[in-house]
C-alpha cells in the first residue's frame, strides 16, 4: 500500500527533498507519494520544518508521526494541537558539519588567528600558545551534536569536559551534569561550546553569573540556538574584558537585525545560522530510515518527550 507524505516546510524545501526523498524511500523498500497539499485524514506522516503554514494538526487523524527535518524543535513541541509523536532531526551529516564549525572556531581561539591575520606589516611579536592538552575546552549539551563535538576535541588533544542534564560517561571527556555540575564546569574552561536545545531551563543561561564564573578572558562559541544568551549580559562582560571574544551563529531574531551591535563589535564573530544545515540526501535518509521503522513495527528514533521539551 502506497504512503502519503506531506511536507510542510518552507518554500523551495519539498523541491529540493523530492529527488533524494524518493529514492532514499525506494532503497528503504516502501511505496509512497511526496505531496505538498493532501486532505489531511489521507496523510501518513508529516515532514516538517517551522517555516511552513502548517500549525493545527487536529485534522491530521491518521498520521503516525511528524518527523522534524530540523534538530532543534523548540518551535514546535509546545503546539497544544501536536498530538501526533514527533521525532527530531539527527542526521550524520548535520552531526559532521556541526563539528567541523566547532572544532575550526576552537582553533581559530586556540591558535590566536586573529593575532596573526590582523597583524600590520613588521609587526613581529612572536606568542608561543599552549598546546592542545593543555587549552580546556567546555561543552554545554552532549547530546547528538554536543558528544560529537566534544569527542573531535579530545581526540585532537585538547582537556575536554561537558555537561548535560543526565550524568553521562563519555572516555576522555570529564563530564559534569545538572544545576550543581555547571560551576565546576565553567570554573576550568577557556573556550566554551554552546550546544543545548532552547527550553525554560536553558532560556538565558548563558547570563552575568554563568559568565563571571568562566577565567576572565574566555572565549565563547554559540551554535545552539540564540535564546541560550542574555544579550546585555554577554556585551557586558565583552566591554568589560572578562569575555575575550564571542563566536555567535544564532541569535533571538533571524536575519539578525541590520542594527544589533553584535554586527559591529570588534571582538563578535557572526556568522549566519550556518553552522550545521540538514542536507537533502543524507537527511531523506534519515526520513525514510525512521518511517521504515514505524512501518515494521518498530519505535520511532529520536522521539522528542513532549514534556522534556528537546
Ligand atoms: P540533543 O541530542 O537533544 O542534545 C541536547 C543536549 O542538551 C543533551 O545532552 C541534554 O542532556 C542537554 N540538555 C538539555 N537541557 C539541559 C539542561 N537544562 N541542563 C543541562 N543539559 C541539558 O540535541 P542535539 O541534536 O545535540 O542539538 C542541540 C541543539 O543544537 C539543537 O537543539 C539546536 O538548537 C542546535 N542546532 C543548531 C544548528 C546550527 O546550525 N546552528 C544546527 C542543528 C542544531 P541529556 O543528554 O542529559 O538529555
Amino acid at each position: 500500500m502506497s504512503l502519503t507524505l506531506l511536507f510542510a516546510a518552507g518554500p523551495g524545501t519539498a523541491e529540493e527533498y523530492h529527488a533524494p526523498l524518493g529514492e532514499a524511500l525506494r532503497a528503504a523498500g516502501l511505496e509512497a507519494r511526496i505531496v505538498t497539499e493532501a486532505a489531511p485524514e489521507e496523510v501518513d506522516y508529516i515532514l516538517y520544518a517551522p517555516a511552513s503554514p502548517l500549525q493545527d494538526f487536529t485534522p491530521y487523524t491518521r498520521t503516525k508521526a511528524v518527523l522534524s527535518l530540523w534538530a532543534g524543535v523548540e518551535r514546535i513541541v509546545s503546539n497544544p494541537t501536536l498530538t501526533q509523536p514527533l521525532a527530531r532531526m539527527v542526521d550524520p551529516s548535520l552531526t559532521r558539519g556541526m563539528v567541523e564549525y566547532v572544532c575550526g572556531h576552537v582553533l581559530r581561539y586556540h591558535l590566536g588567528m586573529d593575532a596573526h591575520i590582523q597583524a600590520a606589516p613588521g609587526d613581529w611579536r612572536p606568542v608561543e600558545p599552549p598546546l592542545a592538552p593543555e587549552r580546556r575546552v567546555a561543552v554545554m549539551g552532549l547530546g547528538a551534536l554536543g558528544r560529537a563535538c566534544a569527542e573531535a576535541l579530545r581526540d585532537f588533544g585538547f582537556s575536554v569536559s561537558g555537561w548535560s542534564a543526565n550524568p553521562k560517561e563519555i572516555a576522555g571527556v570529564t563530564c559534569h551534569h545538572g544545576p550543581d555540575g555547571l560551576n565546576s564546569l565553567l570554573r576550568g574552561t577557556e573556550i566554551l561550546v554552546t550546544l543545548l536545545p532552547h527550553t525554560k531551563a536553558t532560556e538565558s543561561i548563558v547570563n552575568a553569573e554563568t559568565l563571571a564564573a568562566l577565567p576572565r578572558g574566555a572565549c565563547l562559541i554559540n551554535p545552539g540556538r540564540g535564546a541560550l544568551i542574555d544579550d546585555d549580559a554577554l556585551l557586558a562582560a565583552l566591554e568589560d574584558g572578562q569575555i575575550g571574544h564571542a563566536t555567535l551563529d544564532v541569535f533571538r531574531a533571524e536575519p539578525l537585525p541590520a542594527d544589533h551591535p553584535y554586527w559591529h563589535h570588534p571582538r563578535v564573530t557572526v556568522t549566519p545560522h550556518i553552522a550545521a544545515t540538514t542536507r537533502a540526501a543524507s537527511a531523506s535518509r534519515a526520513l525514510a530510515e525512521n518511517i521504515a521503522r514505524v512501518e515494521a513495527g518498530l519505535p520511532l528514533l529520536h522521539e522528542v518527550p513532549r514534556a522534556r521539551g528537546y
